[in-house]
């Protein structure tokens, strides 16, 4: 199989600028070898949007930030899993919040984040589910 074969997207959501950058920096290999093709959102409404008019089943992770102006990450949290089953969802968050935590455990977030993000860690995090 070739390696563009296994390209997989993987939905960023956050209303900071800066995130962009750092995840095209971070993933800069998977990124120029086609493994996977990162989108980013500013907002849970863009990104519902984006997920709305995605023709290709392919989107299989959406990393989501948690405090966003307008819809938070939580309430995307929610519409995503309870509309995308197969979609999983990393929460990243730069707040000790043990509400936030328990909340996005009850809406079925696939883990928890802090921020600044280990990426690393991440990475190890992303590819395992890309793989699967
Ligand atoms: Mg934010």
């Amino acid at each position: 199989m070739e390696e563009s074969d296994l390209s997989k997207i993987v939905l960023v959501v956050d209303d900071e600028e800066d995130v962009e950058f750092l995840f095209r920096q971070k993933f800069r290999k998977e990124i120029r070898s086609d493994l996977i093709v990162f989108h980013f959102s500013r907002s849970a409404e863009s990104a519902l949007k984006y997920l709305q008019e995605l023709p290709d089943p392919s989107l299989v992770l959406i990393l989501s930030d948690i405090n966003m102006p307008g819809m938070n990450g939580l309430e995307l949290l929610k519409i995503i899993k309870s509309n995308f089953h197969q979609i999983k969802v990393f929460m990243i968050t730069a707040y000790e919040d043990e509400e936030n935590h328990q909340t996005a455990i009850s809406y079925g977030a696939d883990d928890y984040i802090h921020k600044p993000i280990n990426f690393n860690q991440l990475k190890e995090k992303v590819l395992r589910c890309i793989e699967t």
